[in-house]
């Protein structure tokens, strides 16, 4: 199995946690783990760094986590905490002294210029962000530059809304899932590490429960199932932990897992 590194950026929903002017006891918790910028994720693999999405917390989970390279960003989609910190690349355009490639679908592509027109002026200000845009669709695998891994699109609906997953080698991201058909769990099974969406224990539209992402772990089979995209609602991390099925983990900010022959939790 190719070696990886798999680094949680943020494992929030879109207000993140804690919510402003909430006084829950999640939103009041003293514990790390309760604390959660916006989801995305970080992967290390055959020497490229990957970013899937670039929320509105990018900025501070790159100087979190000391990241001093990105080969891609993967877009998701266009929902705004997936996508709305792309200014804050420019620091990576410097140091490649180059643009970033990414990659999204052609619709997800379009709205984020849209969301950033003055990113795609065809005589864009000295100094503006910088990014090579690759469309990819929801059928055909792609690879990134030198990567040398191809990267399998994985289509789920949020809420009736399209949304891509991706497989890359042993790992699996599926985030802002509510429906995934039988062809994306056959195309995930297998993997070393499943990461999804599970946002409270409360049934909602577009979104997995925590019932039915573990429904949906039960089916793929991974090693590993990580949840992510978490509310508030969902209460404790301490005490939904303990209550989560064998090989079934809350994620968290910061967690990082590695696989170097076997995976580990960092
Ligand atoms: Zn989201
Ligand atoms: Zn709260
Ligand atoms: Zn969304």
């Amino acid at each position: 199995m190719e070696a990886f590194e798999l680094i949680f950026l943020g494992t929030g929903t879109s207000q993140g946690v804690p919510v402003i002017g909430c006084n829950c006891e999640v939103c009041t918790s003293s514990d790390p783990h309760d604390q959660r910028l916006r989801t995305s994720a970080l992967l290390k693999i055959a020497g490229k760094t990957i970013v899937f999405d670039v929320g509105p917390d990018f900025r501070q989970q790159m100087l979190r986590e000391k990241i001093c390279q990105i080969d891609a960003v993967l877009f998701t989609h266009e929902h705004n905490d997936h996508v709305i910190g792309l200014d804050d690349i420019r620091p990576y355009n410097f140091m490649k002294r180059g643009g970033i490639d990414v990659f999204g679908t052609k619709r997800v592509l379009n709205e984020v210029k849209n969301r950033f027109p003055y990113v795609f002026d065809p005589n864009p200000y000295p100094g503006a962000p910088s990014v090579n845009t690759h469309s990819i669709n929801e059928k055909d695998s792609f690879s990134i530059n030198g990567l040398g891994i191809a990267i399998q699109p994985l289509p789920v609906s949020h809420g009736g809304w399209p949304v891509l997953g991706f497989r890359i080698g042993p790992v699996v991201y599926i985030t802002d899932a509510k429906t995934i058909d039988d062809k994306v769990i056959e195309a995930a099974s297998g993997c070393e590490v499943l990461v999804l969406n599970a946002l409270r224990k409360k049934e909602h539209y577009s979104h997995l429960s925590l019932s039915d992402a573990i429904r949906i772990s039960e089916k793929v089979k991974p090693k590993h199932t990580f949840l992510t995209h978490i509310s508030h609602t969902m209460g404790l991390y301490e005490d939904v932990s303990k209550e989560l099925p064998d090989g079934v983990y809350l994620a968290y900010d910061g967690l990082r897992v590695k696989n170097t022959g076997k995976t580990v939790l960092q």
